[in-house]
């Protein structure tokens, strides 16, 4: 797919979360293997060759780092050592599988999805073309469908937060959430530690009255003392 689809999506299934920032850059990260080779299609060769005739010149390189990005194989060795090493980043880590889900039927050819690479490298499930304007029209009239249902979701669950019965949505979290941090951290007044006393002001945070936090800027009375 395009690389707008794929931050509109990841931004759509990510919006209202801490790893929503995250989640972009690994929906941008498989390709930044596309972007090595128009770097090389640009710069690497005359300007009067055209994208096809610089792809017969593209050195192997270029093309085994694009399908080591798209792969399963390289995705879930990452994903194991991420869930070893950084489990808090799966969540985000999850835009990245789902960037190659989307390409699966929408890339062909020398650019087909080499799911398995480099296992079974030559491969690909093809299809269709993501440029087809079929394609594009449902990818962004489903992007549209699955922002108003999250949406309406969200607000539904906003104005009956008091007797909301967890929903689908909610349970794919709750287990997730479990997968992911299987031991719950216990609370401060759980374990009635030095915290559950914490004072009501820390010295220095407030200093609203003291003069301090006054306004001085353009038409602001000086003090006294400024004369
Ligand atoms: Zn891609």
């Amino acid at each position: 797919m395009d690389l707008f689809s794929h931050v509109l999506w990841t931004s759509v299934l990510g919006r209202n979360r801490l790893w929503h920032d995250e989640a972009i850059l690994f929906a941008l990260l498989p390709d930044a293997g596309y972007f090595l080779i128009m770097l090389y299609v640009l710069f690497g060769t005359p300007m009067n060759v055209n994208f096809a005739d610089a792809m017969v010149t593209l050195p192997k390189g270029f093309m085994v780092i694009y399908y080591l990005l798209h792969s399963f194989v390289v995705f879930g060795v990452t994903a194991l050592a991420v869930w070893k090493l950084k489990p808090k980043l799966l969540p985000a880590l999850s835009a990245w599988f789902f960037h190659i889900c989307m390409d699966i039927p929408f890339h062909d050819g020398v650019f087909g999805t080499r799911i398995l690479y480099p296992l079974l490298p030559n491969f690909y499930i093809g299809g269709m073309s993501w440029g087809d304007y079929r394609v594009l029209a449902g990818s962004y009239f489903l992007l549209l469908a699955t922002w108003f249902y999250l949406e309406m979701r969200e607000l539904r669950k906003h104005r009956r937060r008091d007797n909301w019965l967890p929903d689908w949505i909610d349970r794919l979290e709750h287990a997730v959430g479990g997968l992911i941090n299987p031991k719950p951290i216990p609370t401060a007044h759980a374990e009635g530690g030095d915290n559950a006393r914490t004072p009501d002001r820390i010295p220095g945070e407030d200093r609203v009255g003291t003069g301090e936090n006054q306004y001085h800027g353009p038409g602001a009375v000086p003090p006294p003392e400024a004369g």
